[in-house]
């Protein structure tokens, strides 16, 4: 009995947090949300994983003091964090390195927009809660709906779709993902959604071939939408990608769409750094600035050497991303609602240009900040306005007492040069200290299939 009671008591040790559950960060810079600027950090409390207001009754602080070239920002949230690999028709959700790559990058939500395997990441999700494995929250999107998902049924009836919202609603979804759905189908996905207080985002189209326009979509009730814009200078006579192409960013009919955002409150998350990325725009943002390469398997690093050929996709890109810098820009400055997401799934049948999901994010802020969007505002919209997005501004976005403790600390003042958010050291999630170093270390050569053999995928 004894014995039993000893090993009960050694089990309770180790699923302790091995990290004190009351600390004080002292020194460096702080993200005040408030006014979208840095200022000196006149102490931060962390209390059992969220932040605390310092008058807790509490005598055994942890302190940690900060140098002052460190600043601190809340942890970063990715609207559009694929977790997705895909190659030779297949695709599974990478549940080994991402995590850490995500984590390290100072990301410590992400809202994976689509899964392609929802039972594994849930699996993930309750791995990383329960500390046994490094990686950010993983914010539930569920499976897609559409025909993305590969057991879609186009032909599905509206109780299903509104089954597959209660069943993934139930297990803690944090909103949904529209892609390849048909306007009826929509309809009901947003109904069934909001049903739970949970929003829906949709990758769409122009309206060609029976696809969805945003705008259709803005009068079903959606409430953030990826990529394109939409609107009738998006026409519908060719898919959204033919029709963006020729698209001039400066037509005063623009505004009729950021308009008709602005008035139903619709956030646009613009995914714009990897259309750059894709085009491979000679740009410093698109620089490999982390040696990128060395978080492949061996295995995917020589699908991605053999397969390294520009498409026409490529080519298309190129094209595509001035016209989406000028139409964000036109978004912005009409007061537009923005959320960040980066879109940087591993397909490695389609040459994506270089960069990593996780990495990619510091990429995307800057691209914002090369298009006009001051850096203070574009901390801002990663944070605070991507949880007010996801409904989920009371635990995330600010370094606020009783909210998650979450935040990433960099080299250098962001706000001067957005590109040192890059420097990401420390990050901390729940209260829990991260070394970026060791956790990109931790990823380093598993990213990627080996030999193995993955689920198909229907598409
Ligand atoms: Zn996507």
């Amino acid at each position: 009995m004894k014995k039993i009671l000893l090993l009960l008591s050694l089990a309770f040790l180790i699923i302790l947090p091995a990290f004190s559950q009351y600390q004080i960060i002292t020194g460096g810079w702080v993200y005040d949300t408030e006014t979208k600027s840095f200022k000196k950090n006149s102490g931060i409390y962390l209390v059992n994983g969220m932040f605390g207001t310092g008058k807790e009754n509490v005598t055994n602080w942890d302190v940690k003091k900060l140098s002052e070239d460190d600043y601190i920002l809340p942890g970063l949230i990715d609207l559009h964090a694929h977790y997705r690999v895909s190659f030779e028709g297949k695709a599974y959700d990478d549940t080994v390195a991402m995590p850490k790559i995500f984590l390290a990058n100072g990301i410590t939500s992400t809202f994976p927009a689509g899964e392609i395997e929802p039972e594994k990441m849930w699996d993930l999700q309750e791995k990383i809660d329960a500390g046994q494995i490094p990686g950010p929250r993983i914010l539930h999107s569920g499976p897609y709906f559409g025909t993305a998902a590969p057991d879609w049924d186009p032909d599905i009836s509206e109780s299903a779709i509104r089954q597959r919202v209660d069943e993934w609603a139930k297990r803690g979804a944090y909103g949904f993902k529209a892609k390849g759905v048909t306007a009826e189908q929509l309809q009901v996905l947003i109904d069934q959604a909001h049903k739970h207080q949970l929003t829906v985002t949709g990758h769409l189209n122009s309206g060609y071939r029976n696809s969805i326009n945003p705008q259709e979509a803005i009068a079903m009730g959606i409430d953030r939408v990826e990529h394109f814009l939409g609107g009738r200078l998006l026409v519908d006579s060719v898919d959204a990608y033919q029709s963006l192409k020729s698209m001039d960013p400066s037509d005063p009919r623009l505004d009729e769409i950021i308009q008709l955002y602005i008035e139903n409150g619709v956030y646009f998350d613009a995914t714009l750094a990897t259309y750059g990325a894709i085009g491979m725009v000679d740009s410093p943002i698109f620089f490999d600035f982390a040696i990128e390469n060395e978080y492949f398997t061996d295995f995917t690093l020589d699908i991605i050497k053999s397969k390294n050929t520009p498409s026409a996709f490529n080519e298309l890109c190129a094209l595509i991303y001035p016209v989406k810098q000028g139409t964000l820009k036109r978004y912005y400055e009409a007061g537009g609602l923005i959320t960040v997401g980066t879109d940087r799934p591993l397909l490695l049948d389609n040459y994506l240009g270089a960069g990593i999901g996780g990495f990619f994010i510091h990429r995307e802020l800057a691209a914002m900040v090369e298009i006009g969007i001051p850096a203070g505002e574009v901390i801002y919209l990663a944070t605070q306005q991507n949880s007010e997005a996801l409904g989920i501004a009371d635990k995330a976005g600010s370094i606020s007492p009783g909210k998650w403790a979450d935040m990433m600390i960099i080299r250098g003042n962001p706000i001067e040069d957005i590109n040192r958010t890059r420097s990401v050291h420390t990050v901390v999630k729940g209260g829990k200290f991260y070394s970026s170093h060791d956790l990109k270390n931790a990823a380093k050569g598993k990213l990627g299939p080996l030999v193995v053999e993955v689920p198909d995928e229907d598409q």
